[in-house]
């Protein structure tokens, strides 16, 4: 094609979800050489304090489709549409309903594991691409750096230590919260300073503490009443405790394999007594007493008791994305391209569980830019034009929709209950006027984060200015009287 460069090279790093669905994608763009470095020892390395569940939507689904891994995740995760739930209370009764801040109206999405998605990438990786795709586990990303000509080399280090060099065409950072890449990139002597700063929001949920417990794929409460055997049933198991200090919540999502454990988050604020335990004992002692409806030392074996408290809890960071989305680095006859993928340009609380969907969004919106123009640079600024405002409202999206969901602010939970009820009202009475509650927004894979963050302000306007008209109404009626 005219004005194609020829031998095009990318560089991608980091190897979670967005760098191995990257990997499939630019081999499928035909791309002469693409290479990706992951810092994990193997595919099969996991961490375990990544055992998240994630609900992968069209979002995510419009780039597994574009990259033909669409039909295998009905195998790697459970088809949703409503959200049932079943609460098992510490009394050990059990009760089955709809989730009503779910829109059943929304289109189909998967409840899959970290480790299955990045499993089923990492085979298609394997199956799908040519010679021309090498993908580096036990490889860290070192550092930019520049050869006697200027030209930019990325360096790369396996686990012994040595280091190899690259210089390709373009370089995708899909290395996650903590990129490398943008920090190495905000050292360049011709990137401005600031440039790659993350902006942060001020999220409620920001700050929270998890960590996660594997529970055993099936399992029945302590009284023997309650069989928790439904592999594709969400449970929810809340604990005895009412003080803030102590309470905590148990949520197993579903998993595809009814042989897979069931891993649940706990997920709260940094003062709170789980985080103050030290050993496996008082772990047994405390969940015990919290969940008198789990036969806790049957479901959590020493070895597992082991890992929880020896893990550092992770926290969630504040809603934020980078000042920008792409730069253009080297000499003027051979730049390199940079562009920022996934959470390595936009992170936050995993509230809305637009994390990975954005991420894989993010590389579907690429690719249509790469379709678009013959020439990278062109090609790397149109996407970053597209993708810069959505990562800013997305990340404004989150900040605002429902951080309160942990319940870790108990009467700012209940604040936002009443705002979604009467919302939900509105909407059914007067829906030219009153958008949809916007949890509800948020959960239509079709709108983009702008469309979201515009009808939230317009109808919290028109709600404020309801409000303010019926107490005037009020205060003229009582004058009146
Ligand atoms: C508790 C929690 C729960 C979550 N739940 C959800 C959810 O329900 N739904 C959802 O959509 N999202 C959720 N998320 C967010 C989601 O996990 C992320 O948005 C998603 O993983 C982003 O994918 P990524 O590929 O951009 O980055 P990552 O998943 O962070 O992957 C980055 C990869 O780069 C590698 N790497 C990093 N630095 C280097 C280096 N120097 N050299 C080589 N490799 C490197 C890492 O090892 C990793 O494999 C959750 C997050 C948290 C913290």
């Amino acid at each position: 094609m005219f004005g194609m460069k020829k031998n095009r090279s990318v560089f991608i790093s980091g190897g979670g979800p967005a760098g191995l669905a990257a990997a499939l994608l630019f081999d499928q763009l035909g791309w002469d050489e693409v290479v990706l470095a992951e810092r994990r020892a193997s595919p099969s390395d996991f961490e375990k304090n990544k055992s998240f569940n994630y609900l992968v939507d069209k979002r995510g689904q419009r780039l597994f489709d574009r990259i033909g891994l669409l039909d295998r995740l009905p195998d790697n995760g459970v088809a949703t549409q409503e959200f049932v739930a079943t609460t098992i209370t510490p009394d050990g009764k059990a009760k089955t309903e709809k989730v009503p801040i779910i829109d059943p109206n929304r289109p189909v999405a998967y409840w899959t594991t970290r480790r299955a998605l990045l499993g089923m990438l990492f085979e298609g990786v394997e199956q799908k691409t040519s010679a021309r795709t090498k993908v580096l586990y036990g490889h860290s990303v070192d550092t930019i750096q520049r050869d006697g000509c200027g030209k930019v080399e990325i360096t790369i280090s396996d686990q012994s230590g040595a280091v190899k060099a690259f210089s390709p065409d373009l370089v995708l950072a899909c290395d996650g919260l903590n990129s490398v890449i943008r920090s190495s990139l905000s050292a360049q002597p011709d990137v401005p300073d600031g440039y790659f700063d993350m902006i942060e929001g001020d999220s409620i949920s920001a700050g929270l503490r998890y960590k996660v417990l594997n529970l055993p794929a099936r399992f029945e409460t302590a009284n023997g009443e309650v069989k928790l055997h439904d592999n594709g049933m969400s449970y929810i198991i809340p604990s005895i405790h009412k003080d803030q200090g102590k309470a905590c919540t148990l949520f197993a999502f579903p998993v595809v394999d009814p042989s897979h454990p069931r891993s649940v988050n706990l997920i709260r604020e940094t003062d709170h007594t789980l985080w103050q335990i030290r050993d496996t004992e008082e772990l047994y002692e405390f969940l015990e007493e919290s969940f008198p409806q789990l036969n806790i030392r049957e479901l959590v074996p020493e070895e597992e008791a082991k890992d929880f408290v020896t893990l550092e809890a992770g926290a969630f960071p504040q809603p934020q994305y980078a000042k920008n989305l792409h730069t253009s680095i080297g000499p003027e006859h051979s730049p390199t391209e940079f562009v920022l993928i996934g959470d390595a340009a936009h992170a936050f609380p995993p509230d809305l569980g637009l994390g990975v969907n954005s991420a894989l969004e993010d590389l579907d919106v690429l690719a249509r830019h790469f379709e678009a123009h013959d020439d990278i640079g062109d090609a790397a600024r149109s996407y970053a034009k597209e993708r810069w405002p959505e990562a800013r409202d997305l990340a404004w999206v989150v900040e605002k929709f429902f951080p309160e969901q942990y319940n870790h602010r108990p009467w700012k939970l209940k604040i936002w209950a009443l705002g979604f009820i009467v919302r939900k009202l509105l909407n059914n009475v007067a829906p030219s006027l009153f958008d949809k509650p916007a949890f509800f927004l948020s959960q239509d894979p079709d709108m983009s984060f702008g469309e979201m963050k515009k009808r939230k302000l317009r109808t919290d306007f028109r709600v404020r200015a309801l409000g303010i008209g019926i107490v005037a109404m009020l205060a003229g009626l009582v004058v009146a009287t």
